[in-house]
């Protein structure tokens, strides 16, 4: 099965029909330098640190020349936005540059920001230093947190400036260029299969879907129960994916059906934003405030909203909703346990009772009663004592006391409301098997020390605005081991600074 290519091959902008890709050629940046490069990804694509050094690297992944026998090309997809069908979109700013095998192992290599293609609508095709970098170390930090990702190879400046807002008195304003080159199976998306559907392009549809299980999901035979086992997997993952976003507090954004990968790995990092205080309705994207669709206790939900998008697209090929159907459904009880055993392993439980429900929801009021953060909380309380006697002053919160930003607020109702958690939570303790240290070392593989706090990421801007990429270093080794004990980087294991509070909340 190949993918069927777009017939015109030339660069103007256009809906493009009967095809999934368009060739497309990346654009000759002015002066290409490497700011950065994950040498774990290198690897992993068979590149020595002599390749990387290389000037050949550096022209290939700024654009600026195409490897020896690839032909590269941009995707055709739709999507929902926020929630509304918004026809095509396809890689605006995307081009497949080349597919890479290694180590049994095939990959394809996309740069973002390498200039306009067929699908890039009314915008530039370009990508700034600032996106680019929190791409970069963000693909990078999640993947080492165990969470289902694309990778990021390099990020490299392009010595051109891009154009982003125009401000308030009329002048525009430019930022410096970027070009990331991310590493994923495919970037193949929900929207690739809608956009046939919306067409009633049935046979590039079967065509697309054929390509995607044959290469991707070989374990699945053709046919038509295939593609209802193809949407069961594609669920499963997707949804596994997300359950991994609410164990470490990360906020996507943008959960439109184009940015949702087939291969459940997240994708396309915009607005993305890592909670602090814990808050179910919180969002970093300044667009989606007052609905508040993608915020972060929204995620779940968005994702089952997206798989029924995907149901849909792909039902002309199966013309059986009740199966569909059935693989939905399962896919929500797969959810409902697996949620369940994410939050318990959080505290530490290493089995969920039918009783442990109140408890674990409970969490995620008192957690929301104070601004809380986060990934200090759950830190810390792996050094709470399962023996400790419960006493009638407020000790029982001194293991988990710096994780409060205004522990002045933990009185009253407040103070009861966790005296009564913490008091149950103790008890449960007192019942499991494991010992404290035991249970302290399981809770610390699953609850990192150090996330890429939405602060950090800017002040890493800030320095490599100026050339500087000391910062990025930093952070991306700090972010390669975010369970481990890091003494020397203490100062990131800290509560968000007073400057650099959210702003973004939504009025749900
Ligand atoms: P996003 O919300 O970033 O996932 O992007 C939605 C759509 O807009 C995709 O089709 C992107 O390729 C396209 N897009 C975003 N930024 C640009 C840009 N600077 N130039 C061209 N297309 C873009
Ligand atoms: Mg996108
Ligand atoms: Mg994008």
């Amino acid at each position: 099965v190949e993918l069927p290519a777009d017939k015109e091959t030339s660069d103007g902008r256009r809906q493009v029909y009967d095809a999934a890709f368009s060739f497309t050629t990346p654009r000759a940046p002015t002066a290409p330098r490497l700011l950065h490069f994950a040498p774990d990804v290198a690897e992993m694509l068979g590149l020595s640190p002599e390749d990387v050094r290389s000037d050949e690297f550096l022209r290939t992944f700024s654009g600026a020349s195409v490897p020896d026998g690839a032909r590269p090309y941009a995707m055709c997809y739709g999507g929902h936005q926020f929630g509304n069908w918004a026809g095509q979109l396809g890689d605006g700013r995307a081009i497949n540059l080349a597919e890479v095998s290694h180590a049994g192992k095939r990959w394809t290599l996309q740069l973002k920001g390498a200039g306009e293609t067929p699908y890039s609508r009314t915008a530039d095709g370009l990508a700034v230093l600032r996106s680019s970098l929190r791409e970069h170390l963000c693909s990078e930090a999640m993947y080492h947190l165990g969470v289902p990702t694309t990778r990021s190879l390099s990020l490299v400046t392009t010595g051109d400036s891009v154009m982003r807002d125009v401000m308030y008195d009329g002048n525009p304003e430019y930022e410096p260029g970027a070009v990331v080159c991310r590493v994923a199976p495919s970037f193949i998306r929900f929207g690739n299969f809608q956009i046939f559907a919306s067409r009633g392009d049935t046979l590039s549809l079967r065509r697309l879907t054929d390509y995607t299980i044959k290469h991707y999901f070989p374990a699945i035979k053709p046919g038509k129960n295939g593609y209802s086992q193809f949407f069961e997997e594609v669920a499963c993952r997707s949804i596994d994916m997300v359950i991994h976003w609410q164990r470490v507090g990360f906020v996507h954004g943008v959960m439109n059906t184009d940015n949702m990968s087939i291969h459940g790995e997240t994708i396309d990092y915009g607005p993305y934003g890592w909670l602090e205080g814990y808050d179910r309705n919180w969002t970093p994207n300044t667009t989606d405030a007052g609905q508040g669709r993608y915020r972060f206790g929204n995620q779940p939900q968005i994702v089952f909203w997206n798989l029924v998008q995907l149901a849909n697209a792909i039902y002309p090929l199966t013309e059986d909703a009740e199966s569909l159907q059935g693989d939905l459904n399962k896919a929500v009880q797969h959810y409902e346990k697996a949620y369940d055993r994410m939050l318990g392993s959080k505290i530490g439980l290493d089995d969920i009772r039918d009783e442990d429900a109140s408890l674990l929801a409970d969490l995620e009021t008192v957690l929301q009663l104070t601004e809380t953060d986060m990934t200090i909380f759950f830190r810390l309380l792996a050094s709470v004592s399962s023996n400790q006697l419960f006493d009638e002053n407020d000790a029982f919160l001194n293991p988990v006391l710096d994780a409060f930003y205004k522990p002045e607020e933990l009185a009253g109702e407040t103070l009861e409301r966790w005296r009564s958690w913490f008091e149950r939570y103790l008890c449960r303790l007192s019942r499991a098997k494991a010992t404290d240290e035991e249970r302290a070392k399981r809770m610390n593989a699953v609850n990192p020390k150090y996330v890429l706090r939405n602060y950090m990421a800017q002040l890493a801007i800030d320095k490599a605005a100026d050339g500087d990429a000391s910062l990025v270093d930093e952070l991306y080794e700090m972010l390669r081991y975010p369970y481990d004990e890091q003494p020397d980087r203490e100062k990131w294991f800290a509560k968000r600074p007073d400057w650099a509070r959210h702003k973004v909340g939504c009025s749900m």
